[in-house]
């Protein structure tokens, strides 16, 4: 008899050779029923296997992640099923679950559209109608070979080669549909009771550029009805909400294919949004300490060699000149480290003179590949709120601290610190030739950073190997309305850039000392915060962000010069106004501020006129009846007192 110790912590005896599902069954003939995949001693796999030794299992339900990553697993076969149906000389490459869908990526001998995936769908429901049991197949290594020959799936046989030696090789059957794959699926294919294919995009073979385009589609898979319907409803809020979308409709940014890929133009209702959150982060950081430098947007491949992104970076880099036949050549500066690192070193530092903390608003460039541009959050060039604290190692856990503290202040004054969360990023002691900097320095740095996130009693997540080459870093992550995960801030240790750059101090004994560095950033890169505002806001900024506070306008032509003496005073004393004396009708006047969210009406008729007040709505449509106009000033100025 065989012990398997289950996720409660009771410990079954079983036969040896016994199913997983028979097991399922031995516990509750309810479990047997629900059952669609489960871990043995953590690794997944599929109700059909045989338990032949001591171990633990969990099995897992349509009520677990894990089952419906399963079930949208089997999804992803579904479709390679149809797509072969449809298509038979089209070859299959990887199709994988991810987060909320799955995807499958097809080399097709004629390209399809989007047009296509309807087809697909309704071959799919036919599929997914007919029924039946996912068959696993164990085959050798010969054998496996010799199938996908046959069938000449170049990708699966790619696939093939690199499933290491001993381990078992597995093919899974749908009706006559049969797939290389180490699953585990659901048992049955009538469970996935609803699916929609999304989109349809280009994905390089094995995500290099140098590989070959393959066709990448998309879908969702449920196993009741009633959730497709209710994601396609969120599909339709979220769309509301797309930075991208309302970007556009109100103005704030565009793009031109003359200019290129991810360079959007800021138009004038976006510029203005960032320079109110520029200014109002360079005044607190101000307040708390930092100087401002303002330093090259390029340099000579000298100082990145030094830096050590010409050996870790080239290839973000945009590089001008030819390393061949120039004396000099210079790139496009990725982040404003070694600028600053130069101004520090201007002068001898004593430990006295430490910490110092600069801070710029930097234009930085990045050669993202074109594949992964995204509006204001994926560019090519975009603005960071950077700055470097130059600290004693003694002083790392109250300088990470200050830089926690004024993260916290900014996510509280956007409005977005229950949309966040943290992410502590280490090293990976296996892996040293991609860090900086020996064991002893890594263990100590993140330790000091764990005693930080531990006394400010946050929550996060641990990331091992996920550090940058020169420290563990914090990141601050949020998701944009479609779900993907983002990171908006950093802030970051480093304990081997002032070597390399010769940074020193003369410490309490006179002798010279390499400092502490780290990397942070406070309002994050302003396009990509632009974005998240403009999704968490729908567009509908707070009164302090909004570009335009109110507009002006009369009930008709005949307050023409009321409206204008109230705009003037309105707009000299600092409220960002804007005047409408179109000879349009007043609903209609309102109804455009409505939708371009601005948010106070302000409407002068003879009446206000006689009375030197006006009359207020919100873009939410409240009457906020009659003010004098110096009234509404200061109601705009309280409201905007604690930002800058
Ligand atoms: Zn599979
Ligand atoms: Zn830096």
């Amino acid at each position: 008899m065989i012990k398997v110790s289950l996720k409660d912590g009771k410990i079954i005896q079983v036969e040896s050779g016994a199913t997983v599902l028979q097991v399922a069954a031995m516990i509750s003939e309810g479990l047997a029923r629900m059952a669609v995949c489960a871990g043995i001693n953590g690794k997944l796999t599929d109700l059909s296997t045989k338990i032949i030794a001591d171990c633990t299992l969990h099995i897992y339900t349509l009520k677990d992640e894990i089952g419906q990553q399963a079930l949208r697993h089997t999804a992803g076969h579904v479709l390679a099923a149809a797509v072969k149906n449809i298509y038979p000389t089209a070859k299959l490459g990887i199709g994988p679950a991810i987060e909320g869908g799955f995807f499958y990526d097809f080399d097709f001998s004629t390209p399809i559209k989007a047009e296509d995936l309807s087809k697909i769908e309704a071959e799919m429901d036919r599929i997914i109608k007919l029924g039946g049991q996912v068959e696993k197949k164990e085959k050798s290594r010969a054998e496996a070979g010799r199938i996908l020959d046959a069938a000449r799936e170049v990708y699966k046989i790619e696939m093939l080669n690199e499933i290491p030696r001993g381990e078992k090789i597995t093919f899974y059957k749908i009706q006559n549909f049969i797939d290389l794959c180490a699953g585990p699926h659901i048992p049955d294919i009538s469970r996935i009771k609803a699916f929609k294919l999304t989109k349809i995009t280009g994905a390089y073979w094995k995500g290099d550029a140098k590989n070959k385009m393959l066709t990448r589609i998309y879908g969702v898979a449920f196993d009741k009805a009633s959730d497709l319907a209710d994601y396609i409803t969120t599909q339709e809020e979220i769309r509301k909400r797309d930075h991208n979308k309302i970007g556009r409709d109100l103005e704030i940014f565009c793009t031109h294919e003359l200019v290129g890929q991810g360079l959007p133009l800021i138009m004038p209702n976006g510029a203005k949004i960032i320079q109110i959150l520029q200014q109002f982060i360079e005044r607190e950081e101000e307040r708390r300490g930092y100087l401002l430098t303002r330093t090259p947007s390029f340099g000579k491949s000298d100082l990145y060699k030094v830096s050590g992104h010409w050996s870790h970076y080239k290839d973000g880099m945009f590089i001008m000149g030819n390393e061949v036949l120039d004396e000099e050549i210079f790139a496009l500066r990725p982040m404003t480290c070694p600028f600053q690192f130069l101004i520090y070193k201007q002068g001898i530092k004593s430990y006295r003179d430490l910490p110092i903390k600069y801070n710029e608003t930097a234009t930085l460039f990045r050669n993202e590949n074109s594949g992964e541009m995204h509006g204001l959050t994926r560019m090519r060039q975009f603005t960071l709120s950077e700055g470097h604290i130059i600290c004693r190692p003694d002083q790392v856990q109250q300088c990470f601290d200050e830089v926690l503290d004024l993260i916290n202040y900014v996510m509280h004054a956007l409005g977005i610190s229950d949309q966040v969360w943290y992410r502590f990023s280490k090293w990976d002691p296996h892996n040293k030739n991609k860090y900086i900097g020996n064991k002893k320095a890594w263990e100590i740095s993140q330790e000091e950073i764990l005693k930080v996130l531990k006394r400010r009693k946050i929550k996060f997540e641990e990331a091992d190997g996920d550090a940058a080459f020169y420290g563990p870093k914090i990141d601050v992550q949020t998701r944009n309305v479609y779900g993907k995960e983002d990171t908006i801030l950093t802030a970051q240790l480093d304990f081997a850039l002032a070597e390399r750059f010769d940074m020193t101090y003369i410490d309490e004994n006179g002798a010279k000392a390499y400092p502490f560095i780290i990397h942070r950033t406070s309002v994050g890169c302003y396009e990509r915060t632009l974005a998240m505002l403009i999704e968490k806001y729908a567009g509908a900024f707070p009164v302090w962000l909004s570009p335009t506070q109110a507009v002006i306008m009369g009930i008709s032509n005949k307050q023409d010069k009321y409206v204008e003496s109230a705009y003037r005073f309105i707009r000299d004393n600092g409220v960002r106004v804007a005047k409408d004396i179109r000879n349009e009708k007043v609903g209609y006047k309102i109804r455009e501020a409505t939708l371009k969210k601005i948010p106070y009406m302000l409407v002068a008729g003879e009446r206000e006129q006689a009375e030197g007040t006006i009359s207020i709505r919100t873009r939410e449509g409240a009457d906020l009846g009659v003010m004098k106009i110096e009234e509404f000033v200061a109601k705009i100025k309280e409201q905007c007192r604690n930002f800058g």
